[in-house]
């Protein structure tokens, strides 16, 4: 272990050097099935074709510009994707939390731009993860996020997970907007209900205030839609993106309708390498993929065949799990227990997995994860929790 790298992360004793579609080598030559892709990055698996020639040939004629001159790839990305979305403009960072962060100092400057400056604060939900800068720590409002880093921004107002009445009591004619995940990934997969994100737009409409949307781990085919507020067959105002629309190269996006933007003029924000044309040309590839004929079609069968796999689950281990969640290919397995040490057995039959809050495991292999590999990763589980309640009966 090395200290020279602040040890701020829990990683587990592993050195990846190799990754191939959903399989990872690593120094030892040992291969591990991926079903956490990076945490819901690499939505096309390790190092695809398509992906590894775009960035070659990118390299070879371009690699930076800054945002001072026109980024030919990024107009075209932005544009593809407010055609595939809700969207019109599309600001463009490096990570999820920029992109929420944009997203939150849009909903202001829109309240502010709007004559309604005292219109500032933002409703946000118990369980959320929204990243690591100080204001999106601050809007997730967790103890463990902010927990030493005070005092936070402020600003947020948080409510209870799923609960319109909350929402409701806690708009003010200072509220600007709310902001959420349709399902909340790090929290441990719990998805809003279609209901109440339909109630919670209403109720946006009603009051004057922005929806934000946090699509950052749900976003780019990862639950079976492009997004997954479509199912809900709502849009939100603003929407932050991350994660997989870069299938492993840093990219992230805020996108928004022209109205909510409106006040995001020249010199309002910016990123010295957000969309660069390296980042543009992989998220353009990226697009190709999922935007094809089938592609979500094939994630939704895909999700099925995931689901059917592990029904078996809770009624195996009803001590243990509690039952399985999620939409498309985010799955979580919520159990009983603290999940550590089964993550910790799934590492023994080289399926990785990503755990998550509220005692959950999590199940992202890439969208285009085999139909085999699936199998096998349901064999390697159901073998990881057997061994984990054979420890528990002998304990
Ligand atoms: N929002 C959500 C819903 C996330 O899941 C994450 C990361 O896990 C983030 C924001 C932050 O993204 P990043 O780590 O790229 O800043």
């Amino acid at each position: 272990m090395t200290h020279a790298v602040l040890p701020t992360y829990n990683r587990a004793p592993l050195r990846f050097v190799r990754g191939e579609g959903t399989w990872l080598t690593d120094e030892t030559g040992e291969r591990f099935l991926d079903f956490g892709a990076g945490i819901a990055v690499n939505v096309l698996g390790h190092a695809h074709p398509v992906l590894v020639e775009t960035l070659q040939k990118q390299a070879a004629s371009l690699w930076h510009t800054s945002n001072l001159y026109e980024v030919p790839g990024q107009e075209r990305l932005a544009r593809r994707l407010a055609e595939a979305s809700f969207a019109d403009p599309a600001f463009f960072c490096k990570s999820g939390a920029e992109a929420v962060e944009a997203g939150i100092k849009m909903a202001r400057k829109y309240q502010s731009h709007c004559g309604r400056p005292e219109r500032w604060r933002i409703i946000t939900f118990e369980g959320a993860f929204h990243g690591r800068t100080l204001a999106t720590v601050a809007a997730a409002g967790g103890a463990k996020l902010v927990d030493g880093f005070g005092p936070m921004p402020g600003g947020f107002d948080h409510v209870s997970f799923d609960d319109p009445e909350a929402v409701v009591a806690a708009i003010s004619d200072e509220t600007a907007a709310v902001l959420l995940e349709p399902i909340q990934g790090e929290g441990g997969i719990r998805p809003f209900s279609r209901e109440v994100l339909r109630a919670i737009r209403a109720l946006c409409d009603q009051n004057g205030i922005l929806l934000i949307l946090d699509e950052v781990q749900t976003g780019i085919g990862r639950t079976g839609t492009l997004f997954a507020h479509e199912q809900a067959g709502i849009q939100p105002d603003i929407m932050a993106v991350a994660k997989g629309i870069g299938g492993g190269f840093p990219l992230g996006v805020c996108l928004a309708t022209r109205n909510a933007a409106r006040g995001m003029t020249a010199g309002t924000h910016g990123s010295t390498f957000g969309g660069n044309p390296l980042a543009a040309a992989v998220g353009n590839a990226v697009l190709d993929q999922v935007l094809a004929k089938g592609f979500l079609e094939d994630v939704q069968r895909k999700a099925g065949a995931l689901r059917q796999g592990l029904g078996a689950l809770p009624d195996a281990h009803p001590e243990i799990v509690e039952g399985v969640r999620g939409e498309g290919l985010l799955i979580g397995i919520k159990c009983r227990v603290p999940v550590a040490p089964l993550v910790g057995n799934c590492l023994e039959e080289r399926l990785l997995v990503v755990p998550a809050g509220d005692n959950t495991i999590r199940l992202l292999p890439p969208l285009n994860v085999a139909g085999d590999e699936i199998r096998a990763a349901c064999d390697a589980l159901g073998r990881a929790f057997r061994a984990f309640a054979r420890k528990q009966a002998g304990a």
